[in-house]
């Protein structure tokens, strides 16, 4: 497809999907290598958040961790939805299976545009890779069995308005992150509620009751690119600002490939993540091969301690605000997103732009949210909100 082409369908209001990723050039594995027969399933009982929980970084951050949700009034809210879902991820199966069912092509179109109907941002579809699974649950302590087929990638946005106006590590951050989780989840859990009404099995999985771990999914379905802040996907169009569910299913569906939009060269070049962030988790250096997936190296101990320990506010997002690619979707924004995309030349100025436009500064004039915190079971008011730290230089 021609440049001329690609530019003109990125225009195109006759497309299905919120977002043209019909334009996007399709590979046939993800642009970071993938060892998949070196990958040892993850213990879900492992993650930097369980170790807080248990003690590992000490009593201070157990205690910080057991409060995180609650110590803010609108996580601790969209932390209680994320619970009420958790017993409605799976059920019953018809008996029959319905007609018109068993066209792989026609089913994912029909599947997506039932996640677009729900409101999800960005949908994909991909062959669940057995190494995605989790070996062990956190809540129940046993090996996680999960044979489904295939996996449905369900991307809600966090929101450009809220996500202009934090410094990324205020009061609202977690709430950024739980208002994604909870919506998509939501999502997950009704479309899995409705293929199994078609008469084929179907899981939903969100951030409380994963049985895998997302990002190696979002890659095979074609939702983004292995970024710099390390375990995160970044997509062409909402950059690292979203989160995912998955449904896994049984129902044949028509698989995407994954995408190449250039973003290791960029990610290469640009290392504003690494420059913002308060822990100095993010590495300035090369990508490394760790069980089985080249990516770039991210500090899990440091990053949880900030997320979890952070006085200054609610969580941490500090890397997803100051991405380049955390940006609206306008016009101007549009071109200079097909420009990244076709001119690997013009990445080394993404930066630059940025600062000279303004992005690199959160928008506080456009805040909405209340700065609380909730200590001890009473209200405070806190003194400070969001520290984003020193500039850092490689
Ligand atoms: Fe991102 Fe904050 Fe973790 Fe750094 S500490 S990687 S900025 S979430
Ligand atoms: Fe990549 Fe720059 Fe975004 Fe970090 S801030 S993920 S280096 S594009």
């Amino acid at each position: 497809m021609g440049i001329a082409t690609t530019f003109l369908r990125a225009f195109d209001t006759k497309k299905v999907d919120p977002y043209p990723v019909n334009i996007l050039k399709r590979v046939d594995s993800p642009t970071t290598l993938i060892k998949e027969k070196e990958i040892q399933r993850v213990d879900e009982r492992e993650s930097g958040f369980n170790r807080a929980f248990r003690g590992d970084f000490g009593e201070h951050l157990r205690h910080e961790r057991s409060r995180m949700i609650e110590k803010y009034p609108l996580s601790g809210a969209l932390g209680q939805m994320q619970l009420h879902l958790v017993d409605v991820v799976d059920g019953e199966v018809a008996p029959d299976k319905a007609p018109l069912t068993d066209d792989p092509v026609g089913m994912a179109r029909h599947i997506k545009d039932t996640a677009y109907f729900l409101r999800a941002d960005v949908v994909g579809i991909c062959e669940l890779p057995p190494y995605a699974v989790y070996s062990h649950s956190m809540a129940t302590g046993e090996p996680v069995e999960l044979n489904h087929k295939y996996a449905i990638a369900i991307v809600v946005d966090q929101d450009w308005k809220t996500a202009e106006a934090t410094v990324g590590n205020d009061w609202i951050s977690n709430s950024m992150s739980f208002m994604s989780y909870s919506a998509s989840g939501f999502i997950a859990c009704i479309l899995a509620d409705y293929i199994r009404r078609l008469g084929y099995p179907a899981r939903a999985h969100h951030a409380r009751n994963y049985e895998l771990v997302v990002p190696p999914i979002l890659l095979k379905a074609g939702i983004g690119e292995m970024c710099r802040i390390g375990d995160i996907v970044l997509n062409p169009f909402i950059g690292p600002r979203f989160k995912a569910s998955v449904v896994t299913t049984d129902l044949p569906l028509a698989v995407d490939k994954p995408i190449d939009f250039g973003m290791q060269d960029f990610c290469d070049k640009c290392m504003q993540c690494a420059r913002y962030c308060p822990s100095g988790a993010i590495s300035f250096g090369e990508k490394v091969l760790h069980n089985g997936y080249e990516k770039w190296p991210n500090d899990v101990e440091k990053c949880t301690k900030q997320r979890v320990g952070n006085k200054t506010g609610s969580g941490c997002g500090v890397c997803i605000a100051v991405c380049p690619w955390n940006k609206p979707y306008t016009p101007f924004h549009r071109f200079i997103q097909w420009t990244m995309r076709h001119f690997p030349f013009a990445r080394r100025y993404a930066v630059w732009g940025d600062e000279l436009l303004g992005y690199d500064k959160p928008k506080l004039e456009n805040k909405w949210w209340l700065d609380l915190e909730i200590v001890d079971g009473a209200f405070k008011i806190p003194p400070h909100a969001g520290n984003r730290g020193d500039y850092k230089s490689p």
